[in-house]
Formats: C-alpha cells, sequence, structure tokens
C-alpha cells in the first residue's frame, strides 16, 4: 500500500501545478520515491540567525533582513554589477548593514525589490571598507506559509535547478512528505537496524525537529542503502554459491614439489592464502575468491599454488592478465618457477601464441593469455577447473559474471596488484570470499622516497650515478605523453638520449611498450645479469620485474601516473637487501597531486595507500556503479561512513545464511527490494 505511494508519479497529484511536475521530471524527481530521495545537502538553522556579521570570516554564515536599497552599477570592462544593501530587523548599536553583490547575474535583479526580506548565505568579506557578501545564496521570504515551511526551523537546502528553485522544491517535498502522515510505510530494515521507521526518518531527514533527529533519520536513511546494497551483494552470492561447480583439488604432491624448488619459505600469510584457497578448491562448489595484497607480498607464488593443486587434479589453470605485457611477463616468469616440473604452459594473446613443447604433447596445463582473448575462445579449454583472474587495478566485475555463468562453473580467484580498502571488499567485491596477505617477505630492503622539483634533477643525477659506481642498478621511468606509436617513439628517443648522456659512460637501456617481444626479453635479461645499468622506461616496469640488485628509481613527471600505480612502479626496488631510493620528480602545484605525491613520501604501507587513493578519487570513482552494477548511493559515503556498512552486511550476512533465496514470508520484503525495485534478475527466483 504504501510502497504503491512511493512508486507514484508526481503528475497523479492534482494539488502539484502541471508545469512544476515537468520541472520535477526532467531533474530526475519524477516519483514520490524519487522526490523523497533527494535528500537535503545542507541544513540552515532558522530558527536562530546570525547576527550581521561585522568581520570577514571563512565560514559562512545565515542572516535574515530587509532590503533597504538597490543599485546597479557599470565597471570596466563589460562587467556589470547589482548591489543590495540590508538592514537587520532588530538592530542593535553596533549594526551595520550588509551589502550583498552580484557580478554579471541578470536574473537577480529581476527578483530582489527595496522592502523584501531576505535569508541570505555566504562568506563575509572586507571591501571598500565594508562587510560584503559576494553571490550569497538567497531566499526571498514571501508569506505565512514561509513560518511552517521555509523560516523558524532547521531549513533544508536542496541541489536546485533552474525553473525549479529552493523554495518551489522545499515546499513540494513539505506537501509530498505531508500526504505520507499517518501512512504505515513498510520499513526496508530488518528489525535490529530499524531505530524510527522508514516514514519518519523521511520527514526528519528534510524537515527535521532538531540535531539530534536529523543524526537519527540520516543514520537510518544511510542503513537502509547500505541494506539495499548488501542485499544485492549478498544475492550474487547466494547465486554463485548455488551454481554446479566441483572438486578441483589434487593431493598437494606437485605443490610440495615446487614449494621444495623455491629460494625461500612461504611467508605465514602465503601459507594461509593457500590454505583458505586449497579448502575452496576441494569442495564441490565453484570458488569465488579474492586475493589480495601488497606490491611484492607474494602473490604470484599463491596464485601459482593454486594453479598447481587443480593441474594435479587433472585440470587445466588459466591466468587472465590484462594487457599482453602483464601476459607474457607472467608467462616468462612461469615458465622459470615451473622448469623443474615438467608443466604445459601455453600462452594466448591478440598477437602471440605460443604451445608447450613438442615433447609434453597434448593440452597445455596452464595457459596464460590476456582477459579478452580467453573469454572469447572458450574453445582454448578442454577441462577448465580453475582462472586466475589479475585484475590489476580495473574492476572488471561483469566479466567475472560472464564466467561465473558457465554450464560448470570453474572455479575463480580474483588477483590484485594492489590492497583492497575495506570500502571496496565489502561493496564492489562484497560477493567474494576474500584472503588478504599482510606481510611482506622479511628480506625486504627500506624504501626511502622524496619529492623534488626538476630544478633538483642535477642533484638527483649525481645521486644515482654514486650508486651506480657501487655496483647498483637504477630504473629511469618516464610517463607516456601520447599513446600513438610515432609520438612514442620519438619521446623514447629523447628520453633516452638524455639519461645517456647524463649517465655516461654507465650502460643504459630503453624498455617501453613498442619493442619487439624478443627484444624485450634480451634487454630484461641484461639488466638482470646487471650488464646494463639503468633502464630507461615507460611504466611497462610495473609489474612483473624483480631485480633485487636495482635499488634505485626515479620517475620524471611524478603526477601524470595515478597513486596506485606510483605504488606498484615504486615495488619495483626495495628487493634486494640494499637501502632503496625513489625519486619523484615533479613541478605539480595543484593541491591533489601534491597529495598524492606526499603520501607516497610518508608511507609504503600498500594499505594505507590504497585508502588515500580512494579518498582523492572520490567516491564516484570508488563503485564504479555502472559497472557493478551495484545500488547507487545518495545519502551514504563509502569512506565516512564504514562503519554503517560492516552493520548492514552482518545483518544481510545473518539473513542469507538462514534463507539464501529469501523464501520465507518474513523476508519476503526483502526479495522485493531486489527483484522489483532494482529491476534485477535473481535467477532462483521465479
Ligand atoms: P606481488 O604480490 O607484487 O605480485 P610477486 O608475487 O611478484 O609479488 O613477488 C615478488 C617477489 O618476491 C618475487 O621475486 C617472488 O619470487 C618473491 N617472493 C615471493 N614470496 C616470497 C617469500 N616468501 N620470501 C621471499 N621472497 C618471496
Ligand atoms: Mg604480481
Amino acid at each position: 500500500m504504501s510502497d504503491e505511494f512511493l512508486a507514484k508519479s508526481l503528475h497523479e497529484f492534482d494539488s502539484l501545478p502541471a508545469q512544476r511536475v515537468r520541472a520535477l521530471e526532467r531533474f530526475g524527481l519524477g516519483t514520490v520515491d524519487e522526490l523523497l530521495t533527494h535528500y537535503p545537502r545542507r541544513y540552515e538553522d532558522r530558527t536562530k540567525f546570525d547576527h550581521f556579521p561585522q568581520q570577514e570570516s571563512d565560514t559562512p554564515v545565515c542572516v535574515c533582513g530587509t532590503v533597504v536599497k538597490t543599485s546597479e552599477k557599470r565597471l570596466p570592462g563589460w562587467k556589470k554589477m547589482f548591489e543590495v544593501t540590508l538592514e537587520e530587523e532588530q538592530p542593535h548599536a553596533l549594526s551595520e548593514p550588509l551589502i550583498c553583490r552580484w557580478f554579471n547575474v541578470h536574473f537577480v535583479q529581476k527578483m530582489i525589490a527595496t522592502g523584501q526580506r531576505l535569508v541570505v548565505y555566504g562568506k563575509p568579506k572586507l571591501r571598500a571598507k565594508k562587510i560584503c557578501i559576494d553571490h550569497p545564496e538567497f531566499e526571498i521570504v514571501e508569506n505565512d506559509d514561509d513560518v511552517s515551511i521555509h523560516l523558524k526551523r532547521i531549513t533544508p537546502i536542496y541541489r536546485a535547478t533552474e525553473g525549479l528553485n529552493q523554495r518551489v522544491l522545499r515546499e513540494t517535498i513539505y506537501r509530498v512528505l505531508d500526504k505520507l502522515r499517518g501512512m504505515e510505510i513498510e520499513s526496508r530494515l530488518p528489525a535490529e537496524l530499524d531505530s524510527m521507521g522508514f516514514g519518519d526518518a523521511l520527514r526528519q531527514i528534510h524537515f527535521p525537529d532538531d540535531e539530534a533527529q536529523l543524526a537519527n533519520a540520516k543514520r537510518h536513511l544511510v542503513l537502509t542503502e547500505f541494506f539495499a546494497m548488501q542485499l544485492f551483494v549478498g544475492a550474487k552470492r547466494a547465486e554463485t554459491i548455488s551454481r554446479k561447480g566441483e572438486s578441483h583439488c589434487g593431493r598437494g604432491d606437485l605443490l610440495t614439489r615446487f614449494q621444495k624448488s623455491l629460494p625461500f619459505p612461504l611467508t605465514g600469510a602465503q601459507q594461509r592464502a593457500i590454505a583458505e584457497i586449497r579448502a575452496d578448491l576441494a569442495v564441490p562448489r565453484p570458488m569465488n575468491r579474492l586475493l589480495h595484497g601488497d606490491v611484492g607480498s607474494g602473490k604470484t607464488v599463491v596464485a601459482l599454488s593454486a594453479m598447481l593443486l587443480a593441474v594435479e587434479a587433472g585440470f587445466q589453470s588459466a591466468l587472465m592478465a590484462p594487457t599482453q605485457i602483464l601476459a607474457e611477463q607472467h608467462y616468462l616468469n612461469f615458465r622459470r618457477m615451473l622448469d623443474p616440473l615438467d608443466i604445459a604452459i601455453a600462452l594466448r594473446t591478440g598477437s602471440r601464441t605460443e604451445d608447450p613443447l613438442p615433447l609434453l604433447s597434448g593440452e597445455p596445463q596452464i595457459v596464460i593469455g590476456t582477459h579478452a582473448l580467453l573469454y572469447e575462445q572458450n574453445t582454448n579449454f578442454k577441462n577448465l577447473g580453475l582462472v586466475v583472474i589479475d585484475e590489476q587495478h580495473k574492476f572488471g566485475v561483469m566479466q567475472r559474471a560472464r564466467l561465473i555463468e558457465q554450464a560448470t562453473a570453474p572455479d575463480v580467484l580474483v588477483m590484485t596488484a594492489t590492497p583492497i580498502p575495506r570500502t571496496l571488499t565489502m561493496t564492489v567485491y562484497g560477493d567474494l570470499d576474500v584472503s588478504t596477505i599482510d606481510e611482506l617477505p622479511a628480506n625486504r630492503g627500506k624504501i626511502i622516497t622524496a619529492v623534488r622539483d626538476a630544478s633538483k634533477l642535477t642533484e638527483a643525477v649525481a645521486f644515482i650515478r654514486e650508486h651506480l659506481e657501487k655496483g647498483r642498478q637504477a630504473y629511469i621511468v618516464y610517463p607516456l605523453i601520447d599513446e600513438s606509436a610515432k609520438l612514442e617513439a620519438k619521446a623514447a628517443a629523447q628520453e633516452f638520449e638524455k639519461w645517456q648522456t647524463l649517465l655516461a659512460p654507465m650502460r643504459c637501456e630503453l624498455l617501453h611498450g613498442r619493442v619487439e617481444p624478443a627484444e624485450k626479453d634480451a634487454i630484461m635479461e641484461r639488466f638482470r645479469h646487471g650488464e646494463t645499468k639503468a633502464l630507461i622506461a615507460t611504466s611497462v616496469i610495473e609489474v612483473g620485474i624483480d631485480v633485487p640488485n636495482a635499488n634505485i628509481m626515479l620517475i620524471e613527471n611524478a603526477e601524470r601516473f595515478g597513486l596506485a600505480q606510483l605504488h606498484q612502479l615504486r615495488g619495483r626496488i626495495g628487493r634486494g637487501g640494499h637501502k632503496s631510493y625513489c625519486i619523484l620528480i615533479s613541478d605539480a602545484t595543484n593541491a591533489e597531486a601534491i597529495e598524492k605525491l606526499r603520501t607516497l613520501e610518508e608511507t609504503s604501507d600498500g594499505f594505507k595507500i590504497a585508502e588515500a587513493d580512494l579518498r582523492l578519487r572520490g567516491p564516484g570513482d570508488i563503485l564504479g556503479t555502472a559497472q557493478s552494477g551495484l545500488p547507487p548511493l545518495k545519502l551514504g559515503d563509502l569512506l565516512a561512513d564504514q562503519e554503517l556498512m560492516r552493520l548492514a552486511r552482518e545483518a544481510a550476512a545473518k539473513i542469507f545464511a538462514s534463507d539464501p533465496f529469501l523464501e520465507r514470508a518474513e523476508n519476503k520484503r526483502f526479495r522485493d527490494l531486489i527483484v522489483e525495485r532494482r529491476k534485477l534478475t535473481f535467477a532462483q527466483i521465479s
């Protein structure tokens, strides 16, 4: 009943003028639900206006006054200024009039006239010895209704638009909320999270009685959004788990042989992750697991261990890399590590296919390729048991889903290049089980990071030369200016020439995306053996390169790289016993770039960097909502409200644990939330 009311089109309300409803519709507010979840962006406490300001301030003030004078002035250079003088309603001895000014705005002077009462919000500034607010937010006080809707209360301020001003929007929401009064609205939360009821929460978020009620309402509605998201995530997970799977786990002899062939013991965290994966492989239910950990924490060995368990059980294992270069690097890496074990490995990328040596005839046991290729060519596989998806920094959520939809689902391990903040493991990756490698191998050297402007390049070069002369090696990284082949070649040639001169007579080599694979291998081989002292490279060296003797990295125009990418690049050094140095060259002046680089100076902890990266990129980027298929958030803040997300997740998990397809009568309301409101398919529910 009440949900029908929420779904109603605003056209059905005769009391609302048709023209206004059309304007609301254009603004994306066509139904009651859409209108009432158009939440205020801030509030003004109009129960007590501020006194007129007497000095400048960076905190905005909210005042109410009467217009005593308006004037228009022409300024040099085509500028027009409209000036309004306000007087405080109950002036006291020290009150000064307040000046509000608008420059080159035409509509304002048509709206404001002497004698009107205005509510004004903005930052007071001192201009020509007078206190002014330039381009304030303002509202004209009109009639008696104002007292109940617009004044003498904590007043909501909305995101408004042309043809739909603050007052109209506020009044419409007020009237529609009024119709909701007395209606029993079905809660969208389980009882344990439900503190005030959905209807009250909506009323209080728009027209709060006081600050405490507002805080309650906000908490309630954020929980409602998060819980809906967790229902969605939980349904996806329930669906995956219910699919037909097989056990893909060998006895472990092959794994033991592999681990014995490694020149190092596994860390505790690696062993834990392998044990978690092994348990998943063993049960006849599709694994859907995320493996994450810091750069250099040794994820590859863990992934390979899982692949060997599946191989031993007689299944093929595949590794999907996001790019061709990465696929090739994994391939070389795997071939080296698997050399003692006689495993048949194949490489499949758009331009290069390499099959196992003929003496290991038959199907490859391990296939490495790019995402695109492996998704397209199911024929590549005879009996795929395990897929490892190396996602890099991308969230290939939809593609993952497609893979899981195969008749008999393979086990899936998603591996990321850097740690995933908790916010994301609870949402975008919320349908996956999580294995975290939270420990670095013991032999890692310390990395010192410093940001320098380009004028310090000479000193940096001297520093690098000093270390090269002691026998160390260096990476010089420059950003790609242009992706086009011609410009790339030119930029590369210029960079190379410059550095060769700077570091002469030390041997330098150049590596970028367009170097032929065979040549690339040869270059890397010479660097690995120490014949080449400095590698001038693009971010192709981001992943997979592992030369412990290289302990210096200089990154030019560092601000052009993303935070996660810089951390990943830096992970190429600090791999041997030597103290390592990362020099970030940048002349950036914008605050965000400066903070990004400072974060790297301050910490090498990938978990902290991942959090900072999210904060800097902001919530829009976090969810990649379109891609993830998750319901959008209008009120909740994934970073600030993490604790509420955890509560919502726990509550949803409890429900799914006892009723995975939400079939029980008491869970019908939740099922409806997923199926109808989100218009999503929930395959198990017919
Ligand atoms: P990432 O987690 O960044 O993918 P890698 O898997 O590339 O890290 O591992 C980084 C380097 O550390 C590789 O040279 C790898 O052989 C080595 N390594 C992995 N595990 C250990 C360990 N337990 N002890 C010492 N070195 C290790
Ligand atoms: Mg890796």
